[in-house]
């Protein structure tokens, strides 16, 4: 049985006063019946870490280099991530691949740099609009897993983020079918690479515009073992009914 996770993405939001969201969602939820992990900004993950120790919430992170430390002037390393108390960090999302033409060889790499330095991993993969309409969605998400995916990960720390761009921030969700059918192939995948039972008990989540009132139809759909949640994530009012809506499923 692999063990639910809701995973939050703040992206480049909050501030330290902001924090009290974080106590909220951990004093509401003191046994919440799945994991629970809000991923920070770098200047929010030491102080967050502190002050959610004694509570079911886990700390992670957005990215991180791939080298482990040196001359990177601006970049942050793993295991700098690590020593300010984040367990996670999130490679490869749609809008570090768009943004800083992150590559999947250069995931990967980042990839290599976080299980070195212990930090479990969340890799995001998903087609555009472009890429599903011309019906290519397989393809490229098969690609990106591939080449993304270090060959040393292991199911205790690796977590696949299926995220159709064309999802993310705009309130548009992929249908029951699309989720399923991306989920089914990203497991038989794993399970060609990895072996059925490695490949078992790694983590699918589905992202993009999860929200209260459509999480427990996306938690119904066969292989969807979690969420990662961008806006959603950024109040209590609304990450822990979702929270709860995955504990239920
Ligand atoms: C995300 O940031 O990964 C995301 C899925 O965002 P949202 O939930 O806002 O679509």
């Amino acid at each position: 049985m692999r063990r639910k996770l809701a995973a939050g993405n703040w992206k480049m939001n909050g501030k330290l006063a902001d924090l009290a969201v974080l106590e909220r969602i951990g004093a509401t939820l003191p046994d919440p019946g799945c994991d629970m992990l809000v991923c920070l900004p770098a200047t929010l993950i030491q102080p967050a870490a502190g002050l959610c120790e004694s509570t079911a919430l886990r700390i992670g992170a957005q990215d991180c280099h791939t080298a482990r430390e040196g001359a990177h002037t601006g970049d942050i390393a793993a295991a700098q991530l690590a020593d300010a108390g984040a367990s996670a960090v999130i490679l490869g999302h749609s809008e570090r691949r768009a943004d800083h033409n992150e590559t999947s060889a250069t995931v990967r790499a980042k990839a290599e740099a976080a299980q070195a330095a212990g930090l479990s991993l969340i890799i995001c993969v998903g087609e555009t609009l472009t890429e599903r309409d011309a019906g290519t969605t397989l393809d490229v998400i098969g690609k990106q897993l591939n080449a993304s995916v270090p060959d040393s990960a292991d199911a205790a720390s690796l977590v696949i983020a299926y995220e159709p761009v064309w999802a993310i921030g705009s309130g548009r969700v992929a249908t029951a079918t699309q989720i399923g059918e991306v989920h089914e192939f990203l497991r038989a995948r794993l399970i060609a690479r990895f072996g059925a039972q490695d490949a078992d008990g790694i983590r699918l989540l589905y992202g993009g515009s999860v929200k209260p009132d459509n999480a427990a139809e996306i938690f119904a759909i066969k292989d969807v073992d979690g969420a990662l949640v961008g806006g959603a994530s950024l109040t209590a009012d609304d990450f822990c009914p979702i929270v709860t809506a995955l504990a239920a499923s």
